[in-house]
């Protein structure tokens, strides 16, 4: 096995390639459809109210824990030995961020923005805005940093904490999220849009 995995690419060639991906990310969803920031026009950065129709259009909102937390497993899964044999850090980081733009670019397709508007129907949900994306790119990198950076049960901590303080919050979480995506269920169906507005 080499010694030095993948010499080649330099963290300055990984940024400038980052940047780059995420602005071709930004270029297709607008081509796809998607507006650029929230319909309210009002530039506040964040957004708390999950039923709300400023959900997934600013830079912050009740998601935001949720693609940390992906940053979080990303790091945690490339860290695994085969990976780091074969993959430096720099690489290892544009993997991330490739997995989450292409999440992103997956989750603003006409088909998953119609399996959430079956239950975001009263919300004329659309998809999320341009700039919630880029976000949501950039809160999954910070993640990933700070597991980098941090000893391994703060990041055990954090996505405990995120993922009980979440569906204590919104009712709704990373895990409920991939849940419903892929199975969904009626009674934590129920127990989510209870808290929407009538
Ligand atoms: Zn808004």
């Amino acid at each position: 096995m080499d010694a030095n995995p993948t010499p080649s690419l330099s963290p300055r060639t990984a940024l400038l390639a980052g940047v780059g991906t995420l602005i071709a990310m930004a270029i297709t969803l607008r081509a796809m459809g998607r507006i650029g920031w929230c319909k309210c026009g009002s530039w506040i950065p964040w957004s708390f109210q999950v039923w709300s129709p400023h959900n997934s259009q600013h830079l912050a909102d009740p998601y935001t824990p949720s693609h940390i937390l992906h940053g979080l497993i990303f790091y945690a899964a490339l860290q695994l030995r085969p990976v780091t044999d074969r993959l430096s850090m720099p690489a290892r980081v544009l993997i991330a961020l490739g997995i989450e733009v292409g999440w992103e670019l997956l989750e603003n397709s006409p088909i998953i923005i119609n399996r959430y508007r079956s239950v975001t129907a009263s919300l004329d949900y659309a998809g999320d805005s341009v700039l919630n994306s880029v976000a949501d790119v950039s809160w999954c990198m910070l993640g990933f940093a700070f597991a980098s950076r941090a000893p391994w049960w703060a990041s055990v901590l954090l996505l405990v904490v995120a993922e009980v303080g979440c569906a204590w919050w919104i009712h709704d979480n990373l895990t409920l999220n991939i849940l419903m995506l892929i199975h969904p269920i009626d009674a934590v169906r129920d127990w989510q849009t209870a808290i929407a507005p009538h």
